[in-house]
């Protein structure tokens, strides 16, 4: 059986993983991959470039190379070390951005020497030791500029080398003993390698071949597929995957013409010989290969490619939904007229199961939950599991994933053994914190307890970047003039990481307007400031836990009755309800820290400091910087904190010990929300379509 293919390149690669995948036995002519294309090159050739052109390496192939068989790192490696070096990145900055995302944060630091040799190693990882192992190629190549000894120092130190765990290149050799469909695809990444090692061995020979840096443009700009020096033995028991070009003269029982899309076949780029010789006529140049010709000889290609099946033909296209997206070739319309006999089949089903061990397993655990399955049905099922689960290679279980151990979501929910919250631990609360907690536990334990949130977006470092000029302003360390603070605005915008720099553009006019409205409605403020950006923080036992809160508020203002007001700037789009204002945990918090005494050492400069029984709060303010109404800044306001005369406590110390008896209990379940949308956690959630797979 054969798959042939238009574009060698463009196909090749994709039907190789895939039919490996679901277990296929695959022969692929080596001479239609180029080199650098062979999965098992190229992560070398990306490790090679990051030593001799550093420059030249994308943050996109730093993140492939660490993901790579070459690195064996994983995503969440990443994702932690993205998290660490953007932290490290924020607190750099004057306005608490990351300068830069954490995939160029990932790349610098394993491309610049030492960068990553103070970092704790638990959270580098991975990437910690390909940076090492680059130094390592570069001395090599600042002794011999021979691409053969970069790339053995790349081999041979390979990143994931350490005591307990083998490097690529012995899990390769070893699958390469095992044999089966496993010790060929371990051969044929082994054959590989080893091509790569043999022309980097001759372009030593060759003084003309412009050292480790010539071998390696060489390689890389190669589209025509490479001298594999080795024809490979062509296995019978395999499908040959080939382009049409190659497959001329040859024939198999079955063949399948995969691949023709409108975009594919025919491919209408122009092409001639090197010099153009053709197009020389007696009298002039002529353009001897119109898209007529060029239409004509694609045709032709087809018809080679379909005529190789001697029993079976089947040609396969996918026509996506979207309006523009790809659709299937002329050439099967063309193909289905000419042949009445052949006909068209949409398939838009689930494909099957592949004939793997791992389908199979699938199959049977779907069986066992098949309720119109019989009992003896799905005793037989079980009986395979059971038989599957047993059997090894040595000391090694053939199939773990048959043994229900294994099974996602069977084990027992952890219980106080593995409690996040000990009573023995103390819990710390910002007002933020507080609020993302009483609004959903579950997306306030993955984000404040895990710290498993996404990378900062372009709205926080709007709300940063004018948090920070309205503190400034109001602090008079700048002129509270907008023409002033757009100066300082445009000092840092580049570094709020917008998709297009339209974008950036159009949220800079926004930013101005919200500054605008933030003079205006300061002007137009009464009040005296007492500080802006004031921080507290308080020790306080709540339903017998030991509670840390703390907080930064925005403004601190005193009225002229001597009541402190407390201010909170916001740049969200919408405004919150009246209502819903009058019990913002964390604007109650700010009062319930005023009131207890938390910011007396701001307030003590500016009135006398109150009596034990004197109400000391006048309420708190959300000003809603990004809207207005009737010309002026939208404000949303909150009634004092007072405590209840008959029980003397108050709404805020209730909601904080609702909030410590959340925690406490351990159980964090999800509550749906208007902010559901854009939660981090969809994924993570078994509220959502997206993480309907998540048990508890
Ligand atoms: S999607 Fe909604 S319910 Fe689920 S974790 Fe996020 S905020 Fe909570």
């Amino acid at each position: 059986m054969a798959v042939l293919v238009r574009s060698g390149a463009r196909s090749i690669p994709s039907l190789h993983r895939s039919l490996h995948a679901a277990g296929v036995p695959v022969e692929v002519a080596g001479e239609d991959l180029p080199l650098h294309l062979d999965p098992a090159v190229e992560p070398l050739l990306t490790a090679m470039r990051c030593v001799i052109e550093p420059a030249s390496v994308t943050a996109d192939e730093i993140r492939a190379l660490l993901l790579s068989a070459y690195c064996g790192g994983d995503s969440a490696q990443l994702r932690r070390l993205g998290r660490a070096l953007r932290e490290e990145s924020r607190q750099a900055n004057e306005f608490g951005l990351p300068t830069t995302s954490s995939g160029e944060l990932i790349r610098d630091a394993v491309l610049t020497p030492g960068l990553l040799a103070t970092h704790d190693e638990e959270v580098t990882g991975v990437a910690r030791r390909l940076s090492e192992v680059i130094v390592l190629a570069r001395q090599a190549m600042a002794t011999h500029d021979d691409p053969h000894e970069v790339l053995w120092t790349l081999w041979d130190q390979q990143p994931w080398r350490n005591d307990d765990v083998r490097t690529w290149g012995q899990r390769l050799e070893r699958s390469s003993y095992s044999g089966g469909a496993q010790g060929r695809r371990a051969d044929r990444h082994l054959d590989a390698v080893l091509t790569l090692f043999t022309l980097a061995m001759r372009n030593r020979e060759r003084s003309a071949a412009g050292g480790a840096r010539g071998f390696l443009h060489n390689i890389t700009r190669q589209s025509i597929p490479a001298d594999t020096l080795v024809q490979r033995g062509v296995s019978r028991d395999a499908v040959r995957v080939m382009s049409a070009h190659r497959s001329k003269g040859l024939e198999w029982d079955f063949v399948v013409v995969a691949d023709v899309q409108a975009d594919v076949w025919p491919d209408m780029r122009q092409r001639g010989t090197l010099l153009q010789a053709d197009q020389l006529v007696a009298h002039d140049i002529e353009d001897v290969h119109p898209l007529t010709t060029t239409l004509a000889e694609e045709r032709r290609l087809f018809y080679v490619a379909i005529t190789r099946a001697r029993q079976r033909l089947l040609v396969t296209a996918v026509g996506e939904a979207s309006e523009n997206g790809s659709q299937p070739s002329r050439f099967i319309d063309e193909l289905i007229r000419a042949n009445p006999t052949l006909s068209a089949t949409a398939i838009t089903a689930r494909t099957p199961r592949p004939s793997t061990l791992p389908g199979l397993v699938a199959s049977l655990r779907a069986q066992l939950l098949n309720d119109g399955l019989s009992k003896a049905e799905r005793d037989i099922a079980i009986q395979i599991l059971g038989s599957l689960a047993s059997e090894k290679v040595g000391e090694e279980l053939l199939v773990p994933t048959a043994h229900p151990d294994n099974w996602w979501g069977v084990r027992e929910i952890s219980g106080e053994d593995v409690h996040p919250f000990p009573p023995e631990k103390q819990i710390r609360l910002s007002g933020s914190q507080l609020e993302s907690l009483v609004t959903c536990p579950l997306s306030w334990y993955l984000g404040r307890a895990v710290r498993a949130n996404g990378p900062r977006n372009a709205a926080m470092g709007f709300g940063s970047v004018v948090h920070a000029l309205a503190e400034e302003a109001a602090s008079q360390d700048v002129t509270p003039h907008i023409d002033e603070l757009m100066v300082h605005l445009d000092r840092v915008w580049d570094e709020v990481s917008y998709d297009a720099v339209w974008q950036a553009d159009v949220e800079r006019g926004k930013a101005r307007d919200a500054l605008i409205n933030f003079l205006s409605w300061q002007a137009a403020n009464e009040r005296r400031l007492i500080g802006a950006e004031e921080s507290f923080a308080m020790d306080v036992t709540i339903a017998g836990r030991n509670v840390h809160l703390s907080g930064k508020i925005d403004r601190l203002e005193l009225t002229s009755e001597g009541k402190v007001v407390v201010i909170d700037l916001k740049t969200m789009k919408s405004a919150p309800s009246k209502d819903s204002t009058q019990e913002n945990p964390q604007l109650g918090l700010y009062q319930l820290a005023v009131r207890e005494g938390a910011l007396n050492d701001a307030i003590a400069q500016f009135r006398e400091l109150p009596s034990p029984d004197e109400e000391i709060t006048g309420g708190a303010e959300l000003v809603l910087l990004r809207l207005t109404s009737r010309g002026k800044t939208t404000v949303r306001e909150q009634s004092a904190l007072v405590a209840d005369e008959a029980s003397s406590a108050t709404w805020m110390g209730e909601l904080l010990e609702e909030g410590v008896a959340q925690i406490a209990s351990g159980a964090f379940p999800p509550i749906v929300n208007d902010a559901c949308t854009f939660c981090d956690f969809k994924t993570a959630c078994p509220t959502t379509d997206e993480g309907k797979g998540v048990i508890a």
